[in-house]
């Protein structure tokens, strides 16, 4: 895939970058803030809009830069109305997919970082296929943005759980957090955001080491012996479970907040009494809590989503042991997009263009 050019692009630009901007353009320092202000806080669609901004100034920035990264393509409500999923275009014509999810007062949208993933975990639609490319800091937190200004504001937490393993992508993502924390951007409290990954273990001490601890941290654990981890999240060939656990225990005390181990149940690989115990003898001496997610069907797998009687057995146990438990509704099936479980529809994408 050719390598798109962003560089004109002013989503994505920080305070430093700005400052460099308004330099170039000759105007006095304090016009960056206003200008950042204009993107991220009002997520304007044409600088006509920027009111406080001289005319000529106004003018120059609409000829010689492009404010968006993305245009939003298609919004599909699911069927209960707790989920919606927005499909946006890149420049480059690719397709980024983001879902808000609506829970009580809690809106949630759950952002992609890469188009497909490399990681491969095999109960995941978003690692089969090519993978495309990474996204751009920019194209992040535009997700965020245009779902903000769509909902008149109401963006309460944002996930980084939607396509791509955000850790593999790491100078961007980081980019994309300080943007979504920024007093000029979008000025987000920490703990409202939650950074999941399939473990890729250095980068988890960089990533709590750039976010001051602040943000939180979820862990995609899926099984508790490094057999059937390898097998179901294949970066644990490279990056182990004595690793993890290591890694883990090191940052721990450092993080403002318990740390998440996600497991995906599936009935008969991963689902066994025996299964539930190993993992809350990794989550105890973390105090970390679990949030169990029922295997939501992708095509391309034979698996099964597991039966409630195993989903009670695994709460149980983990209650037993003083470990906080979620279990994740499948919300959204029906839209084929539950958080975490987004592709890239290539078929689709080649219609649509088609279709202009
Ligand atoms: N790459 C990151 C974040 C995106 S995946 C990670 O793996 O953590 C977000 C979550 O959705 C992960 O825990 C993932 O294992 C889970 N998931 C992926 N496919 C799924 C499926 N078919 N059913 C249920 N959960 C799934
Ligand atoms: Fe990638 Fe996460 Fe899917 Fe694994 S579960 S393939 S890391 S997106």
């Amino acid at each position: 895939m050719e390598k798109v050019d962003l560089n004109h692009v002013l989503f994505g630009i920080d305070l430093e970058a700005a400052q460099e901007l308004a330099k170039r353009e000759g105007l006095p320092p304090y016009r960056a803030t206003q200008i950042l202000e204009w993107i991220y806080k009002k997520n304007i669609e044409s600088f006509q809009e920027a009111s406080n901004l001289p005319t000529a100034t106004r003018q120059r920035l609409s000829t010689e830069y492009r404010l968006h990264a993305l245009s939003l393509v298609e919004e599909k409500a699911s069927a209960n109305g707790e989920s919606v999923k927005y499909l946006f275009r890149t420049i480059d014509g690719e397709l980024v997919e983001s879902v808000l999810i609506e829970q009580q007062k809690r809106k949630t949208v759950c952002v992609s970082t890469q188009l497909g993933c490399k990681i491969g975990c095999i109960f995941c639609a978003s690692g089969k296929g090519k993978f495309g490319r990474d996204l751009s800091a920019g194209e992040i937190v535009e997700q965020v943005a245009w779902i903000q200004k769509m909902k008149a504001g109401a963006v309460t937490n944002v996930v980084f759980m939607g396509m791509g393993e955000p850790l593999d992508n790491f100078d961007e993502t980081m980019r994309a957090l300080d943007i979504l924390q920024a007093p000029w951007g979008l000025a987000m409290g920490p703990r409202r955001i939650t950074v999941s990954t399939s473990g890729i273990t250095p980068r988890i001490l960089d990533f709590v080491k750039h976010v001051g601890g602040r943000v939180r941290l979820s862990v995609s654990l899926h099984a508790s012996d490094d057999a059937k981890r390898s097998r179901l999240v294949p970066i644990n060939r490279k990056y182990g479970l004595g690793e993890l656990k290591k890694t883990l225990a090191k940052v721990h005390h450092s993080l403002k907040r318990q740390i998440t181990f996600e497991y995906t149940l599936i009935d008969e690989v991963n689902d066994s009494r025996e299964d539930a115990e190993g993992v809350a003898r990794i989550a105890k001496p973390l105090h970390a809590k679990v949030n169990i997610i029922p295997y939501n069907p992708i095509e391309e797998e034979a698996f099964r989503t597991p039966t409630d009687e195993k989903i009670a057995m695994f709460r149980r146990v983990f209650h037993e042991h003083g470990i906080r438990v979620t279990i994740r509704k499948t919300a959204g099936r029906d839209i084929d997009a539950a958080c975490g479980q987004l592709r890239l529809n290539r078929k689709d994408s080649e219609r649509r263009a088609k279709d202009g």
